[in-house]
C-alpha cells in the first residue's frame, strides 16, 4: 500500500488542504492520502485550536466522497504535542509519502528527529503562496533539500487563520471550505 500523509491542524480544513492531497495522490500513484489530524502542534503551542475532535468531524466530513482521501485520528490518540516521526512510525510498513506545503517543510529541520523523518517516507512538497518551493528548498540543509520530491498544485492562497478571520467577523467562505464543512462550523458555531 502506498500511503500519503498530509499532517495538519485543519482549523478548519480548506480547498488547498483537499486540492494538496489530490495532486499528491494522483503525481504520486498512491492508494490513499490520509490526513492526519493534529492533536496540539509543537509550532501552534501560542494559540487555542478547535476541539481535536471537532477538527476531524471537519476533515470527515470534507473527503467524504473523494476515493482515496481519509481522515486520520492518530495524532489525537495519542498525548500532545503531535510529532510527525511518532505518527510515520504509526503508519509504518507502508510505503510512506509525508505530504507538505512549502512554509511546513521549511520548518522541517526543527521537527523532532527531522532526519529519521526523511528516513520514514519520501517527503513530496509544493509551493504556497509567499514560500516558492525552489527557494524553500534552497534554505534547507543539504540532507533534506536532496529529498525533496516536488509536486504542483494550483497556486490558492487560503489560509485556516484567514479563514477563521472572515467566519468571526460573518463574512462568507462559500468555496473556500467544503459546503458540509460549512454547515457543520454553522451549526456548532465553531468560530464565533
Ligand atoms: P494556519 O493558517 O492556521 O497556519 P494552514 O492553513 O497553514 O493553517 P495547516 O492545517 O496548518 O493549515 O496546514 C497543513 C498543511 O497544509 C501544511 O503542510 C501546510 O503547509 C499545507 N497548506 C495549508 N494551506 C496551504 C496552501 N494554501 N497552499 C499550500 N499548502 C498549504
Amino acid at each position: 500500500m502506498k500511503r500519503g500523509i498530509l499532517g495538519g491542524t485543519f482549523d478548519p480544513i480548506h480547498v488547498a488542504h483537499l486540492r494538496m492531497a489530490i495532486e499528491a495522490k494522483e503525481a504520486f500513484g498512491l492508494d490513499e492520502v490520509v490526513l492526519e489530524v493534529a492533536h496540539v502542534s509543537p509550532f501552534k503551542l501560542d494559540y487555542e485550536a478547535a476541539p481535536p475532535e471537532a477538527r476531524l468531524q471537519m476533515v470527515s466530513l470534507a473527503v467524504e466522497g473523494t476515493p482515496g482521501l481519509v481522515a486520520g485520528r492518530t495524532e489525537i490518540d495519542r498525548p500532545p504535542p503531535s510529532f510527525a516521526v511518532d505518527t510515520l512510525e504509526a503508519h509504518a510498513g507502508h510505503d510512506l509519502v509525508l505530504i507538505l506545503g512549502a512554509d511546513s517543510l521549511a520548518d522541517l529541520p526543527a521537527w523532532r528527529e527531522p532526519e529519521r523523518v526523511a528516513t520514514l517516507a519520501r517527503l513530496a512538497a509544493c509551493s504556497r503562496p509567499g514560500f516558492p518551493l525552489e527557494e524553500v528548498v534552497r534554505a534547507l540543509p543539504e540532507l533534506f533539500a536532496r529529498r525533496v520530491e516536488p509536486f504542483s498544485a494550483p497556486l490558492l492562497d487560503v489560509s485556516s487563520t484567514d479563514l477563521r478571520r472572515r467566519l468571526r467577523e460573518g463574512r462568507s467562505v462559500r468555496y473556500l471550505i467544503p459546503d458540509s464543512v460549512i454547515r457543520f462550523i454553522e451549526e456548532t458555531r465553531l468560530y464565533l
